[in-house]
């Protein structure tokens, strides 16, 4: 494998609080070798600052594609003392802060992207997208995204004055929910856990002050007629086409 060493003021693009190390350019990916940039860390017990290590590891993240190859970043992260006599804890590892969540795999900007794909088209439709944008992921992965930034509240969850309803699939051809979206501002609010009018009565009760709600074609074809919480809304628009509603 070829290892290019490029100055690292050339690599303004990878998440700010990393430093670059090397580069790694293979055919079909390239991995990105980095260190965290700043030079202590806070205990998340005490929050006191330290900046004695106790060693070293690596943590290997999926980040977003650089011209077509899926691109990974190799982080020496650190594990630090904590020296606060008073704390219970001995060491931490260090938070990547702006970079990625405890534990995950990914960086979180790779993730919005991947659940903004999840949220637009489902599971495995997501999934075809993201192979062919060179972020490889799971229907499976995809579709707990999107549902973990509706439990998170990422998604804005008020309720719109203009209410979408539109189906949503988890599984294309096998198991749908509902998506409802802001069609004033353009952006999907929720996702419901199935396609039954009392599912989206309960939500309609929850989230009241929707003035309009517009349902796509197929979507008011499929639930089972006029419910009673559609019919509370304060008017009703049924039948129109499918647009394009964006998410994030
Ligand atoms: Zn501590």
């Amino acid at each position: 494998m070829e290892v290019l060493s490029l100055p690292k003021r050339l690599l303004p693009l990878i998440p700010a609080g990393l430093l670059v190390q090397q580069v790694l350019p293979s055919p079909d990916h390239l991995t990105i070798l980095a260190t965290p940039r700043p030079p202590s860390a806070a205990c998340p017990d005490c929050a006191v600052l330290s900046r004695r290590v106790h060693s070293r590891y690596d943590r290997t993240l999926g980040d977003l594609p650089w011209q077509g190859r899926p691109m990974s970043l190799r982080i020496r992260a650190r594990r630090f003392l904590c020296l606060n006599p008073a704390c219970s804890r001995r060491t931490f590892a260090e938070r990547l802060t702006g970079v990625t969540a405890v534990a995950s795999r990914q960086t979180e900007r790779l993730g919005g992207v991947q659940r903004c794909l999840g949220l637009a088209l489902g599971g495995e439709a997501g999934a075809r997208l993201a192979r062919r944008l060179a972020m490889p992921t799971s229907g499976d992965t995809l579709l707990r995204m999107a549902c973990a930034a509706g439990k998170s509240g990422e998604v804005p969850r008020p309720a719109p004055r203009v209410l979408g309803v539109d189906d949503w699939a988890w599984r294309r051809g096998h198991r749908y929910g509902t998506a409802l979206a802001d069609l004033e501002r353009n952006v999907v609010v929720d996702l419901l856990q199935d396609r039954q009018a009392e599912t989206l009565a309960t939500w309609l009760r929850q989230h009241p002050g929707a003035e309009v709600v517009l349902t796509f074609k197929r979507s008011s074809q499929r639930l089972s007629g006029p419910t009673a919480a559609l019919r509370r809304a304060p008017r009703l628009v049924s039948s129109i086409r499918a647009s394009s509603v964006a998410c994030c």
